[in-house]
C-alpha cells in the first residue's frame, strides 16, 4: 500500500509538524449546560455574570456589638444594648446613636450602626455595654459588595473551573453553568491475535492491553469514551465497528494496530472507503512510526481518526503526544498542555537518527529542586513493564549529537514526581 495521491502529507512527517497538523483547526465543541457540581474541571463556554451582590448587605466580620461610632464617642463609650443580630436573623428595629446591638459574624449590620466593637473589647452588665477599647470608625463591617457586585463578569468564557471557581460560581448564584461538551472518543483495538483480559487466549493469541491505557489517557484529558472493543482484521468487521462509532456521534476515532502497511493492516483502506481523507500516515518518531491521521467533514462537523501503532508502548507514547493535546483542544482547554520539562542527564546517550526518540526514563528531583533523568537501556516498543516503571519520556530530537552526562534534555513527565 504505497503513499497514494490522496494523502495530504505523504512520506514521513517530522514529529513536531505532525503534532501541529493534528492540533490545527481543533477547537471546542458546542456548549451544554450542566449542574454546578458536574462542572468541576470543565471549561466555561460563556461569560459567567454574577446574579448577586456579595455580601448583599453590610455584614459583621466579628462577634461583638454593632455601634454608631460618633454616638459611642458622644455617649462616652457607655451604650444601651437593645437587641441581637445573628447570621440569618437580622435585627428588625432601628438603633439610636447611644444604643448598640449584640451582633455575630455574618449578621447584617443594623440601620444606624457603622462599626463593630469586638466582644473582647467591651464589658456587659445587663443591657449596659461599656466599650473598653474603642475601634476606628467602620471597623469590622464588610460593606455590601465587598466581594463582588451583581452584573460583574467574574469568570470569563474559556475559564477552566477549578474548586475555587466552582465555589465562586455557587456564590454568584448559578445552579447550572454553560460548559463545552466533552468530545466523544471511540477507542478500538484491531487484530485477530487479541482477546480481552480474562478471556482464554488460543494459540498465537495475546491479551489486548493498549486500549485500556489509551482510553484512560483520553478520559483523563476530558473525553467521554465509547469502547468499541476488538475488531477482527477483516474489512467487514472494521467497517461495522467504524459505522457504529459514526452513528453514535463520535468526534474522534482512535484505533490501535492495523495502521501499518502489512497485508492485514486495514484501517486506512476501510476509512478511505468511509470517506475519510488521509492527512499523514507516517511520523518520524520512535516509538510510533505508523501513525495515521485522517478527517471527514460532513455538514460542517469534523470527525477525526487517529490510527496508532499496535505495539503497546508506541500506542501509549503516541497517545500522550497526539491524543491528549487534541482532546484538550476539543474540550476547550488552553493549548499549552504539553510543555516538556528540562532535566539533566545522569548518563551519556548516543547520537540519534532522523526519527525523534522518546525514551522511557526515570526522572528525579534533587534537593535543590533540579530534575535529573536516566533512560532505561532496553527500549523495545513491546515492553510495557518498562513503560510502567518509567515516570517520564526523554526526548531525543532528530539527528541529535551524542549527549554527555550533565547535559540538559527535554522530558515529558508521565506522573507527578
Ligand atoms: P500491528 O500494528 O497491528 O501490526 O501490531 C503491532 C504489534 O502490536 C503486534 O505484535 C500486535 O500483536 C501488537 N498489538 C496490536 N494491538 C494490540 C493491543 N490492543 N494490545 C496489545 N498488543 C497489541
Ligand atoms: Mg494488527
Amino acid at each position: 500500500m504505497a503513499a497514494g495521491p490522496g494523502i495530504r502529507h505523504p512520506g514521513m512527517v517530522p514529529a513536531k509538524k505532525a503534532i501541529e497538523i493534528v492540533l490545527a483547526g481543533a477547537g471546542p465543541s458546542e456548549a451544554e449546560t450542566v449542574a454546578l457540581k458536574a462542572a468541576h474541571g470543565r471549561v466555561l463556554a460563556d461569560d459567567l455574570i454574577s446574579l448577586r451582590t456579595q455580601p448583599p448587605f453590610p455584614a459583621s466580620a466579628m462577634d461583638g456589638y454593632a455601634v454608631n461610632h460618633a454616638g459611642m464617642i458622644e455617649a462616652k463609650h457607655v451604650l444601651e444594648m437593645i437587641g441581637e443580630a445573628a447570621a440569618g436573623h437580622p435585627f428588625e428595629g432601628s438603633m439610636e446613636p447611644h444604643q448598640c446591638v449584640r451582633i455575630f459574624t455574618g449578621a447584617p449590620v443594623p440601620d444606624g450602626a457603622d462599626t463593630i466593637v469586638i466582644q473582647e473589647n467591651a464589658t456587659q452588665e445587663g443591657n449596659r455595654i461599656t466599650v473598653e477599647t474603642p475601634p476606628d470608625s467602620g471597623k469590622f463591617v464588610r460593606p455590601a459588595g465587598l466581594d463582588f457586585r451583581e452584573g460583574d463578569v467574574l469568570l470569563p468564557k474559556d475559564t477552566v473551573i477549578d474548586p475555587q471557581r466552582l465555589a465562586l460560581a455557587a456564590s454568584m448564584n448559578h445552579p447550572m453553568v454553560p460548559v463545552y461538551r466533552r468530545p466523544i472518543v471511540a477507542v478500538l483495538s484491531t487484530g485477530d491475535e487479541l482477546v480481552l483480559p480474562g478471556q482464554e487466549a488460543g494459540p498465537g493469541q495475546i491479551i489486548a492491553s493498549n486500549t485500556f491505557g489509551v482510553a484512560a489517557i483520553a478520559e483523563s484529558a476530558g473525553a467521554n469514551i465509547l469502547d468499541l472493543g476488538i475488531a477482527r482484521d477483516t474489512i467487514e468487521h472494521l467497517t461495522a465497528c467504524f459505522n457504529n462509532a459514526l452513528e453514535k456521534g463520535t468526534d474522534l476515532i482512535v484505533t490501535t494496530g492495523g495502521a501499518s502497511v502489512g497485508d492485514h493492516d486495514l484501517v486506512k483502506p476501510v476509512m478511505e472507503s468511509l470517506g475519510f481523507e488521509f492527512i499523514f500516515i507516517k511520523v518520524a518518531m520512535r516509538p510510533g512510526k505508523p501513525v495515521l491521521f485522517a478527517e471527514r467533514k460532513t455538514d460542517g462537523k469534523a470527525v477525526r481518526l487517529l490510527g496508532l501503532p499496535g505495539n503497546p508502548v508506541s500506542s501509549l507514547v503516541c497517545s500522550h503526544i497526539f491524543l491528549k493535546p487534541l482532546i484538550r483542544l476539543l474540550g476547550g482547554y488552553p493549548a499549552d498542555t504539553i510543555k516538556p520539562a528540562k532535566a539533566r542527564l545522569t548518563t551519556s546517550l548516543p547520537s540519534n537518527d532522523e526519527r525523534q526518540d522518546h525514551l522511557r526514563a526515570i526522572a528525579k528531583r534533587t534537593e535543590a529542586g533540579e530534575l535529573t533523568v536516566d533512560a532505561f537501556d532496553r527500549q523495545d516498543s513491546s515492553m510495557l513493564a518498562t513503560l510502567s516503571n518509567a515516570n517520564c519520556l526523554l526526548i531525543r530530537p532528530v539527528n541529535a549529537p551524542a549527549a554527555s552526562e550533565g547535559e540538559t534534555v527535554d522530558i515529558i513527565l508521565l506522573r507527578d514526581l
